[in-house]
């Protein structure tokens, strides 16, 4: 936060990040409806363009308020071709260039900044040079999984970019947003199977609908979520499919994101908004027999053990039981968030829940 009050990154204010953000998408899906309606090919993962967007405007670039930046594109064609592919076409840029972002104010340690556009559909995110690296380097194999996995709650990347503004380098991806604004979320837990320090902190607890984690969800729902056997099955098929691509990768540190919309009684047909969203919703009850609807995705996965966290891990090794750790070995990792998931967080019942026809997973 500066001295006006406005959140800034890397000396950049939130508004010329936001500014340069409509400007270089504008650009990007401008570009690529001259591009050529073809399959995907290995050079394309690799190309990158770069566009200079002086603040007097230029034969390509029209004038702003900013200062002179530039704005690279990673896989283009690559990115163009997975937005069809996910049936995002128009939206992009009428979502992202033609109406200002919110700023979301999600505490994650690592400093990050997240917008979400004002339909609901992208949120965009602030990351590491090496997580820029990582997502690079994982697109070809990550996407070709991704296509064949229909239910998966991976998250879906549809761009990524670098502002180049005041001489820092500002990684941006774009990708789905799992929580929509039109319903209300009555709780909402950032869940990694590990009880390691997982619990929110006051500050968060003061929040309006705070974040809470894995020690949390232990505490305020100690049987679990009950889910009808049909919708439990597909979830943990999907869920183990999804964590063996992440074990693939040697991903770790990520999470389910995991909201709850508390249905109030009588009103059980009344959700057509939830059954129109189209990542992970699951009609789910409590021991109580509350009914309600959870909005589920995987979030955070470009943290790789092969760069990163070898030296974190062996030091708190030391002072921990290694096994409780959250930065711990892939597949380790991959375990235990399944198993807590299975042994906490959802549990299977035969019932038929009578409205689950109008769910999607
Ligand atoms: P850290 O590395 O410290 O965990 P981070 O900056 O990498 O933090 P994330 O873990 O990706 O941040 O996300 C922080 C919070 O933002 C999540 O707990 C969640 O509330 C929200 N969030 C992240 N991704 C999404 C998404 N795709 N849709 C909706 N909310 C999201
Ligand atoms: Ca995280
Ligand atoms: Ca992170």
């Amino acid at each position: 936060i500066d001295v006006t009050g406005e959140t800034t990154y890397k000396k950049t204010t939130a508004s010329a990040l936001e500014g340069a953000i409509h400007l270089g998408i504008a650009y990007t899906v401008q570009a690529a409806s001259h591009m050529n309606q073809r399959e995907v090919l290995v050079q394309d993962f690799e190309m990158v363009e770069s566009i200079f967007f002086p603040r007097k405007g230029s034969k390509w670039t029209p004038p702003h308020h900013y200062k002179d930046f530039n704005f690279t594109i990673y896989a283009p064609f690559a990115f163009c071709y997975f937005r069809e592919k996910f049936g995002i076409h128009s939206d992009y840029k009428d979502s992202l260039c033609c109406k200002a972002l919110i700023e979301l104010s999600n505490s994650g340690a690592s400093g990050s900044l997240f917008y979400l556009s004002s339909d609901d559909k992208f949120i965009i995110k602030t990351v590491q040079y090496k997580e820029k690296e990582f997502l690079q380097r994982m697109l070809p194999g990550y996407y070709n999984t991704l296509l064949r996995n229909r239910h998966t709650l991976l998250p879906k990347f549809y761009g990524l970019y670098c502002v180049h503004i005041g001489g820092k380098n500002i990684h941006i991806v774009v990708m789905n947003n799992l929580l929509p604004t039109t319903v209300p979320i009555h709780l909402k837990y950032d869940l990694k199977g590990s009880t390691y320090r997982r619990q929110a902190s006051r500050d968060e607890c003061a929040r309006p609908v705070p974040t809470y984690k894995d020690l949390d969800f232990m505490r305020d729902l100690p049987d679990g979520l009950l889910v009808e056997a049909g919708h439990y099955d597909v979830l943990r098929s999907t869920i183990h499919e999804d964590c063996l691509l992440l074990h693939s990768f040697r991903i770790m540190d990520y999470s389910l994101l995991v909201a709850v919309h508390k249905i109030q009684q009588g009103k059980e047909e009344s959700s057509p908004l939830v059954s129109d969203h189209s990542i992970g919703v699951i009609p789910v009850t409590t021991c109580k027999g509350e009914k309600m609807f959870v909005f589920a995705g995987i979030i955070d996965i470009l943290q790789s053990y092969r760069f990163v966290k070898k030296l974190e891990h062996s030091w708190k090794a030391i002072f921990q039981d290694a096994d409780t750790v959250s930065v711990h070995r892939p597949g380790f990792y991959a375990d235990r968030f399944e198993k807590f998931l299975w042994d906490h967080v959802f549990k299977r019942i035969p019932l038929k829940s009578a409205f689950s026809k109008s769910s999607r997973i």
